[in-house]
């Protein structure tokens, strides 16, 4: 029980018996002191004086003990800004990890730190930046501290950074994309290093043996694509779906080669150059959907490069396959001439939209393993069902 007033942790040990032990002075900014006492026959209590009333977890250890772990310290926090750019500093006891979610109505942006404690009560502070109208600060959980930026315009946190005895979140004057464009325009060299070097796994016998297949996780990297209502990145959903796909058509005796297999960055206009380079006979990327009023749309689609039948052949398989596999609502397969991953080359090339990760059921779905497993499974059977078609058709007739 966390108790306040003094603030404290009791802990009560149920079949333990024996004396009080020495206490022990911590003298930590969180703990002060551990004091014990027989509290009954079979009871030992333990009390943690504590300086502030945090969060704890305790886990027991399998060889007997437990240990008792106290929450990062959020001791301040403001906004620093620099020539119109914005950045959140965060004077904190350790490198924490976060969870970002973008909000409408008004919109905000909602970065909330995992097993800290804000020292202090709730901050609400005005900001004069053309973006940003406030930043505030509450302990939103026991676990959590929530921090809300209330925004104007766009901002989209680029990487955290430790900087002496604080961390910065700096916030790139834009969205996601733009975030996004910019940095390949800024870095493309340090980008292009986190390429992975193309590879091919060894011909197979299977059915699909002899035929190269690119496998595009969308996004990576600085670029997390959409971001669910609980915080799941699509980047993420993206490489899982991916890798599981990969797998099922080397089984099958496909080359596969990834335009990424780690959460990095590669630009969308890379991805098809990887794909020629490797001889791909296809190309298929991976995506999950958002929409712009968040949460009300749901299902599958997949987009093809506009007036090419084959591509629109793979997509109509894949759909079909992919709808049966994981049953979400089947949209619609979709002719786009607009994307990079299709108009930089001219191999039959779909993006797959698995559901809408901004839906909270659906990104529920896509989140889970099995769910991940199943749209491979999916998608595996709609390329298979391409070939075969095309086999009876006489060829791709390149
Ligand atoms: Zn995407």
């Amino acid at each position: 029980n966390l108790l306040v007033n003094p603030d404290r942790l009791v802990l009560d040990l149920f079949g333990v018996g024996g004396e009080a032990l020495p206490a022990v002075a911590v003298d930590d900014v969180i703990v002060e002191k551990i004091r014990s006492s027989p509290f009954d026959e079979q009871t030992m209590r333990l009390v943690f004086d504590l300086n502030a009333s945090t969060g704890y977890r305790i886990s027991p250890w399998p060889e007997g003990g437990l240990e008792v772990e106290f929450n990062y310290l959020l001791a301040d926090l403001g906004l620093e800004i620099a020539d119109g750019l914005a950045g959140l500093w965060l004077e904190i006891s350790a490198e924490p990890e976060f969870r970002l979610v973008y909000l409408e109505d008004p919109d905000r942006l909602v970065i909330d730190l995992q097993n800290t404690t804000l020292i202090g009560s709730a901050r609400n502070i005005p900001v004069e930046h053309d973006r940003i109208a406030r930043l505030r600060a509450s302990q939103h959980l026991p676990s959590t501290t929530r921090i809300v930026l209330d925004l104007l315009k766009p901002v989209a946190p680029l990487a955290l950074q430790a900087e002496d005895s604080r961390f910065m979140l700096p916030l790139f004057a834009g969205s996601a994309a733009e975030a996004e464009a910019f940095l390949a325009e800024l870095e493309p060299a340090e980008e292009q290093k986190a390429v992975e070097p193309v590879k091919k796994a060894a011909a197979g016998t299977g059915e699909l043996a002899g035929l190269v297949i690119a496998v595009d996780p969308g996004h990576g990297g600085s670029d997390p694509g959409a971001i669910g209502h609980d915080g799941t990145f699509e980047k993420d959903i993206a490489l899982a779906v991916s890798k599981f796909l990969g797998e099922l058509l080397q089984k099958a005796g496909a080359q596969v080669v990834y335009t990424r297999e780690k959460d990095v960055y590669v630009s969308i206009f890379e991805r098809p150059e990887l794909a020629i380079a490797a001889q791909a006979d296809i190309y298929v990327s991976v995506h999950t959907n958002s929409h712009i009023k968040r949460g009300t749309a749901r299902g599958t689609e997949t987009l093809y490069r506009a007036g090419d039948q084959i591509s629109q052949l793979l997509a109509r398989s894949v759909q079909d396959e992919l709808v049966k596999a994981i049953t979400l609502i089947d949209r619609r397969i979709w002719p786009r001439d607009d994307l990079a991953v299709f108009n930089g080359s001219t191999i039959p090339a779909i993006l797959v939209e698995v559901g809408f990760l901004d839906h909270p059921e659906e990104e529920i779905l896509l989140k889970a393993e099995g769910f991940q497993r199943a749209a491979a499974e999916g998608i595996f059977h709609g390329v298979v069902r391409f070939f075969d078609e095309i086999k009876e058709a006489g060829g791709l007739g390149q």
